[in-house]
């Protein structure tokens, strides 16, 4: 059976062409889908449509955009165990990982239509008599949409509902390793009645596609999430043209493991974050910084919890892990190893893709724990981006804080520890966006502002009320009556 084609949405029309293949990469041997590859032309043809779009949205009341966005949530709750399994299909991921962010993203679409009542300008009271004055807000315009592969459900959908709620129109280019779980958002968004032109979606590369779309004279801005080396090149592209930009990128994230932490929840939330989602978070932890008093015990708990995580086939349930996303991930984190084997020595757990009649099929690598590795080699400073992790002794707290801080990097971190004021020093003292105690460094929620500071991230927040700042602008106005 051949496999179906997702023709790429512009202007309300789907539109068909030469395709490329969405696989299975625990089974590569099977085709998910087959995905149109978007041409520059297309590309412009999609930021047209959504200029031409503008006006109409725009116009709308918030409200009314808002209870849009409450249909594309109530479909995709409909379509919820398909969308689900697709994911783990094309991802990777593991069925109850992809249903939770499913959930999430039908979570994030009503959360800005609800948010669409509510969203207001600023009213202050003025210094002079019989003046009122304010601000409101209003839309920036045509905004671009460029997303990673690793969360293809919810990355899309905290750009897409705050962009539209905002009462711009929108160009979504989804990764190409997984953009089935974006096109079914865009399909919602067409069955929700969404006017033609406010969504448009052309997959394909990102190299062609992301030049066509930033040299697109109606463009105004960019939200990207992805790696520190794309974001860099669209930072230089989009400030020639100062396009207003978000970029939300790689990380290297700490757990600071201290001494009197809950010793069973730290080795259970260390190896989650390192390694559930087989590391490809871009909150996950790859560095863990254990404090000298129970370093080697906490380093043999976790490396027997490592050895018994359940790597497979995401669809096959008791699974914990499953594969690389493409080869071309593994063999990026197959090398990461070798590179950590030169310079730190065998690893203790892993270390080796996984072979065997499960395995040959798809892109599996053992989860993989380095103990007693030096701050300064690459294990401990570039991102890896897969189910390895690196693992440090510290002095003590002082020392933990400064190994953490020792990155050009700060996107997440981590504490476990039951001394609250270590609790507060970690707060003010680290230098991340997104700091957990006691939990996983990853695993956040989309009521509050995500995202990183330092090399990780640029422009403003993104999630929760934070979101409306990249999404609109403010026009002031003072009234004399
Ligand atoms: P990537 O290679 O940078 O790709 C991200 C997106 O950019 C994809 O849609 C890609 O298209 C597109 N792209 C590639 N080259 C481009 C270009 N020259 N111009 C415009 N767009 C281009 O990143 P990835 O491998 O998908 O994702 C992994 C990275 O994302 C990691 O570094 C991770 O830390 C980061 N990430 C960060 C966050 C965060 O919130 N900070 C969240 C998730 C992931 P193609 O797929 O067609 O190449």
């Amino acid at each position: 059976m051949s496999a179906k084609l997702f023709p790429n949405y512009v202007d309300g029309q789907w539109v068909e062409g030469p395709a490329f293949e969405n696989r299975n990469p625990a089974t590569f041997t099977e085709v998910v889908g087959l995905h149109v590859s978007g041409t520059p032309e297309s590309m412009g043809q999609a930021v047209a449509a959504a200029q031409a779009a503008l006006p109409a949205w725009r116009g709308l009341t918030g409200p009314a955009r808002g209870a849009f966005l409450f249909k594309v949530a109530d479909l995709l709750d409909q379509r919820f165990e398909q969308i689900s399994k697709e994911m783990t299909l094309e991802e990777g991921k593991t069925l109850p990982e992809s249903k939770g962010e499913v959930r999430r993203a039908i979570n994030i679409f009503r959360y800005f239509a609800g948010e669409a009542s509510r969203f207001a300008g600023v009213l202050a009271p003025s210094e002079r008599e019989r003046v009122q004055m304010f601000a409101i807000r209003k839309p920036i315009g045509v905004v671009g949409l460029i997303t990673p592969w690793n969360f293809p459900s919810a990355i899309p959908a905290w750009k897409l509902a705050p962009a539209l709620l905002c009462g711009n129109t929108v160009v979504l280019k989804p990764a190409s390793a997984a953009p089935l779980s974006a096109w079914r958002i865009v399909e919602a968004c067409h069955d929700a009645g969404i006017p033609k032109g406010v969504v448009n979606f052309v997959a394909g590369s990102g190299g062609s596609l992301g030049r066509a779309l930033i040299e697109a004279p109606a463009l105004k801005a960019i939200s990207f999430t992805g790696s520190c080396a794309v974001g860099l090149k669209l930072h230089n592209d989009a400030s020639a043209r100062r396009l207003r930009i978000q970029l939300e990128m790689g990380g290297k994230n700490p757990t600071i493991v201290l001494a009197d932490a809950d010793f069973n929840s730290a080795v259970e939330n260390v190896a989650n974050a390192a390694f559930f989602s087989t590391g490809q978070k871009c909150t996950a932890t790859s560095r863990a910084i254990v404090e000298d008093g129970i370093y080697d015990r906490f380093v043999e708990a976790l490396a027997e919890r490592t050895r018994r995580l359940k790597v497979g086939n995401g669809m096959e349930p008791g699974i914990e892990i499953g594969p690389c996303v493409d080869e071309g991930q593994m063999n990026t984190v197959l090398q990461a190893i070798e590179l950590g084997r030169k310079q730190c020595g065998e690893p203790i757990v892993g270390g080796r893709r996984l072979t065997g009649p499960a395995y040959d099929n798809g892109w599996f690598v053992e989860p993989t724990l380095f103990a007693h590795v030096d701050p300064n080699t690459a294990l401990s400073r570039e991102e890896i981006f897969g189910p390895v992790l690196a693992v440090t002794r510290a002095r003590d707290f002082k020392h933990a804080m400064e190994l953490a801080n020792a990155s050009e990097f700060g996107l997440s971190a981590s504490i476990q520890t039951a001394n609250v004021s270590r609790v507060f020093e970690f707060i003010h003292g680290m230098e991340a966006g997104l700091l957990t105690v006691n939990l996983p460094s990853a695993g956040v929620e989309y009521q509050l502002p995500f995202g990183g500071t330092k090399d990780s991230s640029f422009g403003p927040k993104e999630q929760g009320p934070a979101a409306m700042e990249f999404y609109s602008d403010y026009k002031t106005v003072y009234l004399r009556y």
